[in-house]
């Protein structure tokens, strides 16, 4: 029987791949806890939880059971003028740990649609209330999805280039530094005074998809609260940053001012069904609530609000809470710190950074994000049994709570010997 990874070149089309320069794909014929396993049985540890969803580990028996037993009563209904079980008590238990003020939940699809739908409700929201404020403000590097909306708040244009003459108008701000803070918010302060900004979007403390960049709280604080002062909405996009990897539920958390809008998908739905959240505060939802009809959310996808869907949302909200889990995102920062320390003067280690689970470094060397010195760590870490997807000259970690402790040591004894191949 032919291979898999051969048959899959005949009709499929990979994401973010040119096929040209990069053929190959590896087929994965099962995967459990933090392992992945390819169609020859080799094994890997899964180092990014599958682009950071599988945070509880892949196959979670606690999350396949309950969803299991769902899917025999209640599959999929139309969300429009019906609602169910699932979706009511995911709402009930999200509010509880939500970032403080967010009252609303709005389903869609996927992190892409969950950012797309939080712009359009700072759209919306200043139209409806008769105001014209059309610009979207955004940092520099940041990274919200591939549909429309969320390419033009995006600051990568590898991703972006053909598309750009289409997009909603955006204007861009550096992350904040120590060093440049002061500047920032005096540039910030002189725009303002042109009041046509609808609401500014970021990826609290971690731009995950800039590399996992990381920025100074106490700047960004600044920043949002002289924006929220001045009416601008502010959109969480926590997609990446949501569900404890940064150290506690939401990076949000780790600010005084709080959104009004927030992202979610990825690690929501524990990489098992795709699904996408919009939340909001009351004072957002109500802009919406009139008698005029066309002032409504006029948004929605069929599968809005999957059943099985909230299931496994519920189920893995249940496990983020645990003590086990809690124990788990204490262990994994700790021996993140300890390979830090251990690394940080290595002559190839530019800097090292870390929150929470979420561990960076970037190489003392010059490299391009696609080029071939990142295909050759790639591969490297494929060889020694260990899934990390370097971007650039950055090599970063985000393994699901369940790696143990042997696994995240074979994660790290991947790195040591990269090291010595740059
Ligand atoms: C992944 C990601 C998205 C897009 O989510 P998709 O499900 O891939 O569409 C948006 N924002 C952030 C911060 C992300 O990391």
């Amino acid at each position: 029987m032919e291979k898999l990874s051969d048959r899959d070149k005949k009709h499929l089309w990979h994401p973010l791949t040119q096929h040209k320069v990069s053929p190959d794909v590896l087929a994965i014929s099962r995967a459990s806890g933090a392992l992945l396993y390819d169609e020859d049985g080799k094994e890997y540890v899964d180092g990014i939880a599958s682009w950071y969803t599988c945070m509880y580990g892949h196959c979670n028996p606690f999350i396949l059971d309950k969803v299991m037993d769902q899917m025999q009563r209640l599959d999929q209904v139309v969300f429009s003028g019906f609602t169910h079980e699932p979706a009511v008590r995911l709402s009930e238990e999200l509010v509880k740990i939500l970032p403080e003020g967010q009252q609303k939940l709005f389903f869609s699809d996927n992190g892409s649609t969950a950012t797309e739908i939080g712009i359009k409700m700072a759209l919306q929201y200043h139209f409806n209330q008769g105001q014209k404020r059309n610009v979207l403000l955004a940092f520099e590097e940041g990274f919200h999805g591939d549909t429309f909306g969320a390419m033009s708040v995006s600051g990568l244009s590898v991703y972006n280039g053909p598309f750009e003459d289409f997009f909603i108008e955006v204007e861009r701000i550096p992350v904040p530094t120590k060093e440049n803070i002061g500047s920032v918010l005096t540039q910030l302060e002189h725009r303002l005074k042109n009041n046509n900004l609808a609401g500014f979007i970021y990826e609290p403390l971690v731009q995950g998809a800039a590399a996992m960049k990381m920025h100074d709280a106490e700047g960004l604080d600044k920043i949002l609260a002289l924006l929220k002062e001045c009416g601008v909405l502010l959109i969480a996009d926590e997609v990446m940053t949501g569900f404890g990897k940064t150290g506690l539920p939401f990076a949000s958390d780790y600010l005084q001012t709080k959104p009004d809008i927030v992202c979610l998908s990825k690690a929501l739905t524990a990489g098992l069904i795709p699904m996408g959240l919009t939340t909001c505060t009351e004072e957002v939802y109500m802009a919406f609530y009139s008698d005029d009809i066309a002032k409504g959310l006029f948004h929605g996808h069929t599968y809005s609000a999957n059943p099985l869907a909230c299931t496994t949302a519920l189920a893995a909200l249940e496990l983020l809470q645990s003590e086990e889990i809690q124990q788990s995102i204490k262990a994994i920062s700790q021996w993140h710190q300890q390979f830090g320390e251990e690394i940080k003067d290595h002559p190839k280690v530019g800097s090292i950074r870390q929150l929470g689970v979420i561990f960076a470094l970037d190489l003392n060397v010059k490299m391009e994000r696609y080029g071939n010195l990142r295909n050759k760590l790639f591969t490297h870490f494929m060889d020694q049994g260990v899934f990390l997807r370097p971007l650039g000259s950055t090599i970063y970690i985000l393994a699901p709570y369940v790696t143990t402790k042997d696994q995240m040591e074979r994660i790290y004894s991947a790195i040591r010997s990269a090291l010595e191949l740059v």
